[in-house]
């Protein structure tokens, strides 16, 4: 009884965080942890998206709470910075129509599963989990017919809703998923955009198929991975710059090209003999890699397209597309829950190693370096690791 009035009266004291709700305390006071490293622990600093405009600020924040019956309570152990909370970040003009400060920002974690709703059937306390951040509805057309992927009410965890950045998150169950616990956290919690990888490049056939994948950053470097542990005959890597390059090569590309030095359609021709190649994956969402992809490609040939261009694309459709009779894939999140099953088969079986591609592990407060080297393109995956 002591021990929680005293927890109260430092509640008071600190003003910024709240009683930890009833299950959670006694958990907490069961497991022998001393009140000032629960404190310590409770009033972790989330990274925060206080006001519109550019950066975002580390604060301290109530712990979320469930307040669902089908909610879990989630201790995050490990976070990524995807493009998305780049953008959130520097506030550009998607983020700013979308994003309603103040927001808890971030949306790929990994961690322990601290408390569950009533409902909750499917985790109990101690599961590994990550998190597929498109929050859906199970109920509209889509949904419904198995392709909840572009269900109509989505909601993004870290976008829509608060996020992951901070020390714990609360998710629906329906949009949890349990991990090994012997995958690692900081592998663990980079499936959502190792899914994009994974959705896009398996949209069509890959094995034996010679592949391009355009763009190199997180999710092409993921992709090329992909590509070559599920059977590609060969994987071509193009990016203007030499570090995501390396990185290309890292997870088995066999040829790469500098699209600042090289022609991309000319190298990709003599490697082919004038065909093009089977399969282009598009993860750039450069105006001038999505034309360059309809032309390598050869006729008939898939191109599924990942990357998102800031502005209307022209295309030369009746000659580089609709003669060819090519097959164009438009590639939005993840199956759910298909490529998070084939995600945990790749990486259980040791055939998909991503260790590569993650480039930076630090703390959270050290964001502000993370977005800088987000922007100068001098990384592949930036993890943010819980001590
Ligand atoms: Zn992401
Ligand atoms: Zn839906």
């Amino acid at each position: 009884m002591s021990k929680v009035l005293s927890l109260h009266l430092l509640d008071g004291a600190r003003n910024t965080c709240k009683a930890p709700e009833p299950a959670r305390l006694r958990l907490l006071l069961s497991s022998g942890l001393a009140l000032t490293n629960f404190f310590k622990d409770n009033c972790l600093k989330a990274i925060v998206k206080t006001v519109p405009g550019p950066g975002a600020t580390m604060i301290d924040v109530a712990d979320p709470a469930i307040t669902r019956p089908d909610q879990i309570l989630v201790k995050v152990v490990a976070t990524s910075i995807c493009g998305t909370d780049f953008h959130i970040y520097q506030w550009d003009a998607w983020s700013s129509n979308r994003v309603k400060p103040p927001r808890i920002m971030g949306h790929e974690f990994s961690g322990i599963v601290e408390a569950v709703g009533s409902e909750v059937t499917h985790f109990k306390v101690g599961d590994h989990v990550s998190g597929e951040s498109h929050w859906v509805c199970g109920l509209c057309l889509q949904c419904r017919s198995g392709q909840a992927h572009v269900c109509e009410n989505t909601r993004i965890l870290g976008v829509d809703v608060d996020g992951c950045f901070g020390s714990h998150v609360v998710v629906p169950q329906a949009s949890a998923w349990k991990n090994d616990p012997s995958l690692p956290f900081e592998i663990a919690c980079i499936q959502d955009p190792l899914g994009n990888a994974i959705h896009t490049a398996l949209s069509g056939e890959i094995i034996g198929r010679h592949v391009a994948i355009l763009g190199c950053g997180p999710i092409g470097v993921f992709a090329v991975g992909v590509a070559k542990a599920c059977g590609a005959a060969s994987v071509v890597a193009t990016d203007t710059r030499p570090f995501r390059l390396d990185l290309a090569s890292k997870l088995g590309a066999d040829c790469l090209i500098n699209a600042m030095e090289q022609d991309v359609e000319q190298v990709i021709s003599a490697r082919t003999n004038g065909k093009g190649v089977d399969v282009v994956l598009e993860m750039s969402g450069a105006p001038v890699a999505i034309r360059q992809a309809m032309r390598i490609v050869r006729p008939g040939g898939r191109v599924s397209m990942l990357g998102i261009p800031s502005e209307k694309v022209e295309l030369d459709m009746a000659e580089d597309m609709i003669f060819k009779g090519l097959e164009i894939h438009c590639i939005v999140g993840r199956r759910l829950y298909q490529t998070w099953d084939t995600m945990r088969a790749l990486l259980s079986s040791g055939s998909l190693d991503v260790r590569p591609a993650i480039t930076h592990t630090l703390s959270m407060d050290e964001y502000d370096y993370g977005m800088s080297l987000m922007r100068d393109g001098l990384c592949g995956k930036v993890v943010f690791k819980q001590n």
